[in-house]
């Protein structure tokens, strides 16, 4: 199918960006437009103007601090994965980005597109709530930050305003004693996952956990964050083994069922996912 008419705007600056977000009636930024043009293409969406980021040359950047990777709205997934910077700093960052899709979309698609998509299937929705990272965005009535607890509100809900712009996601790197790792089950490579899981562990100096937790992915209308720690805190993950934190997760995760799997199999994978990602951090 056809999407219905549209004016399509190049925008020039971030700035202009946000003025036309502001001024024109039914506007919505289109980045890599991988999620946006199949929507229009189906007529799931039919917005009556289009504002371009991806040509901006100030949301490019890949930023790496001592603390920090800051990613530029108009940064594909592509350049994520191809880039050392982000790779060495947040290997995290990588390891999802792999399982994005296939080459043709990361090469358009944002990482901050999949953000302000609010997909509960997006791999980055995921990574970002783990990492409690943010977004910043422009708007004609000033910036703001958004953590990732308040970002997402609902299956492809963001608390985004209508006159309001990602300019970028910020991942806080992990400590030189902090481990990760994501698990997904897919049904065909490249598809969008059934259920899965990443896991941030934290150790001690003895090599007990500290804290750790997880993101689920596909299992809720929000990326489904849960915290391990009264369960691992000052034990190691192989004592308490898969039994128990399998028996944990399935008690924490209420996902819903659909065409994929039902929602008792999801449980049982995420959980599964759960433990997979647990497992491959000691
Ligand atoms: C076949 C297929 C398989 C896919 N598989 C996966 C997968 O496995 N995992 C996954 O995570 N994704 C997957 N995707 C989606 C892909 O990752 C998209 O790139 C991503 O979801 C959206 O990024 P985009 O830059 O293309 O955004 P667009 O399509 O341009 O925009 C998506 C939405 O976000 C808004 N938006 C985009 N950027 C901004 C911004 N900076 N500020 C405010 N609003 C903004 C748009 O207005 C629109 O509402 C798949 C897509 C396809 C077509």
């Amino acid at each position: 199918m056809k999407p219905s008419p549209f004016s399509y705007h190049p925008a020039a600056s971030v700035d202009e960006a946000a003025q036309l977000l502001y001024e024109l009636e039914d506007a919505k930024i289109l980045a890599g437009g991988q999620s946006l043009i199949p929507l229009m293409n189906f007529r799931l969406a039919s917005p009556m103007h289009l504002i371009d980021i991806s040509g901006l040359a100030e949301l490019s950047e890949i930023k790496v601090s001592e603390t920090e990777v800051e990613i530029g709205a108009s940064v594909t997934h592509s350049q994520v994965l191809q880039s050392e910077q982000a790779g060495s700093a947040l290997p995290l960052l990588v390891e999802a980005e792999k399982l994005i899709a296939h080459e043709v979309i990361r090469n358009r698609g944002t990482l901050c597109g999949s953000l302000a998509h609010a997909d509960p299937a997006g791999e980055m929705t995921a990574v970002i709530s783990v990492l409690n990272g943010r977004v910043d965005t422009a708007s004609v009535s000033g910036g703001r930050t958004i953590e990732a607890t308040d970002l997402f509100e609902g299956p492809l809900q963001s608390s985004l305003r209508e006159d309001e712009l990602i300019v970028s996601a910020t991942f806080p790197k992990l400590g030189p004693r902090t481990v990760s790792s994501f698990r997904e089950v897919a049904r065909r490579h490249g598809d969008y996952a059934v259920a899965g899981a990443v896991s941030v562990v934290e150790y001690d100096n003895n090599d007990q956990v500290q804290s750790a937790r997880a993101a689920f992915l596909s299992v809720g209308p929000v990326p489904t964050v849960v915290s391990f720690d009264d369960l691992l805190r000052g034990t190691r993950i192989e004592d308490v083994g898969h039994s128990e934190i399998y028996n944990f997760l399935s008690s924490q995760l209420e996902p819903h069922g659909d065409l994929q799997a039902s929602a008792d199999y999801r449980r049982h994978l995420a959980a599964e996912m759960g433990w997979a990602s647990l497992e491959a951090c000691i």
